[in-house]
């Protein structure tokens, strides 16, 4: 007699890879998977919509207001100033420690998996978009700036992913984890995160020719992993949850949020770190210390005036999207024109500068609550889920639980809810 398969599940995140790009065409491979298992028809982003906190969603089944990674970039309270970090810096998972005394304030997936066969997880985006998917090392994380075995053990030589930060880099992550990880039994749930066509949309407009190629590069290397999971078919009951975080707009103009506070009287506020801005591209993360909030509330019709602000939100209105902090005040979301790109992509946004890069107008971006970065795709591949569509509404913090479940495990303490056929 056989021995009984072993059920697992493996997650392919194809990056920025927004709904409305998959079609027979573009994505011949995604395509066929929707016609033919389960997909979820209303899915959604969370907010910000972005990576590192798209990354943590998925990972606790939890929004950011109850995970805690609250932006790409999030204010810090240290010595009473307001400070802001970039997220995606390998070392951020340790400033937040240091500063707050932990990383993500409820388990990730990789922690609740532990006892039940671990995770491992192969990611080619930012480190810390990598890092916040197992941000204290209860199973494997492999990425270009770091690999690290269960515990945090340095991995090293072979067992480091040393790829580099582009199509030819996911190409090499794809091949190793379709050698490495889809063959292996040390897993219950693997992941595999791919940079693009997120990367390759940040660079060049929607529809170019390099985001073309960069989504059927990605189509072949989701077949490849596909071929890779039947070729073990004999020895797996695989689940294989395969979507992105959040899809792309095109930036038209650019706004520095914190240079405009400055500029309409709060420049002591801002210069002392009583008020920060924190970019989200195409949302921006206001904080401020309780005793400015006055001043910064009776700003926010002023505010509401310029052509950039599509929608201020605060209080409730704020939570009700997912997203809440301690320090956190309002979120920006920039406006959007019906203007048409020259590959005729409609939609153009504002984005929120943050002082660093040199925004790249024309090409891609997301962060906020637009029509096209908010619309990730998502489909399920088991006989467990069958054939159709999933028509109630779901979003990123619905994936974890619909893994565990799959897995026989509890999913009572999260906010999303297992997805059913
Ligand atoms: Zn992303």
């Amino acid at each position: 007699m056989n021995a009984p398969r072993r059920r697992r599940a493996i997650l392919i995140v194809c990056d920025g890879l927004g709904t409305e790009w998959i079609s027979p065409v573009h994505t011949p491979i995604l395509a066929a998977l929707q016609a033919n298992h389960c997909t979820a028809a209303d899915h959604h982003a969370v907010f910000p919509s972005v990576t590192r906190v798209s990354a943590a969603s998925i990972a606790t089944g939890c929004y950011p207001g109850r995970h805690g990674l609250e932006g790409n970039q999030m204010a810090l309270v240290e010595a009473g100033r307001l400070v802001v970090h970039n997220a995606g810096a390998a070392s951020f998972r340790d400033t937040m420690r240091r500063v707050t005394g932990k990383t993500l304030h409820v388990p990730t997936l990789a922690e609740w998996l532990a006892p039940h066969g671990g995770q491992i997880a192969y990611s080619n985006v930012s480190a810390g978009a990598a890092y916040f998917l197992d941000p204290d090392h209860f199973g494997i994380v492999r990425h270009r700036s770091g690999s690290f075995g269960v515990g945090g053990a340095l991995l090293t030589g072979d067992a480091h992913l040393a790829v580099s930060h582009d199509l030819d880099g996911d190409i090499a992550t794809a091949r190793r984890f379709c050698d490495e990880v889809v063959p292996s039994s040390d897993f219950a749930l693997a992941v595999l995160w791919l940079a693009n066509p997120d990367l390759t949309t940040h660079y060049d407009p929607l529809g170019s020719p390099a985001h073309l190629n960069a989504l059927q590069v990605t189509d072949g290397l989701v077949a490849k992993v596909i071929e890779a999971i039947q070729a073990e078919e004999d020895r797996f009951d695989t689940l294989l949850v395969i979507g992105s975080d959040h899809g792309h707009e095109t930036i038209g103009r650019s706004i520095h949020i914190g240079r405009w506070l400055s500029d309409n009287g709060l420049a002591d506020e801002v210069a002392d770190g009583r008020v920060a801005v924190a970019s989200q591209g195409t949302s921006a993360l206001l904080y401020a210390h309780e005793a400015v909030r006055p001043a910064v509330e009776r700003l926010l019709p002023a505010m509401r005036r310029e052509p950039w602000v599509g929608e201020t939100l605060t209080g409730a209105d704020l939570a009700a999207t997912g997203l809440s902090g301690a320090s956190l005040f309002a979120a920006i979301d920039t406006s959007r024109r019906a203007e048409t790109n020259a590959y005729g992509v409609v939609g153009t946004r504002w984005l929120v500068e943050d002082g660093e890069g040199k925004p790249a107008i024309g090409c891609g971006h997301h962060g906020g609550l637009g029509p096209s970065e908010t619309r990730p795709f998502l489909t399920l591949v088991h006989p467990t889920f069958g054939q159709g569509r999933i028509e109630r509404r779901t979003s990123l913090v619905d994936i974890a639980p619909t893994i565990l479940d799959f897995l026989g495990l509890p999913v009572d303490q999260l906010d999303g809810s297992p997805i059913a056929a």
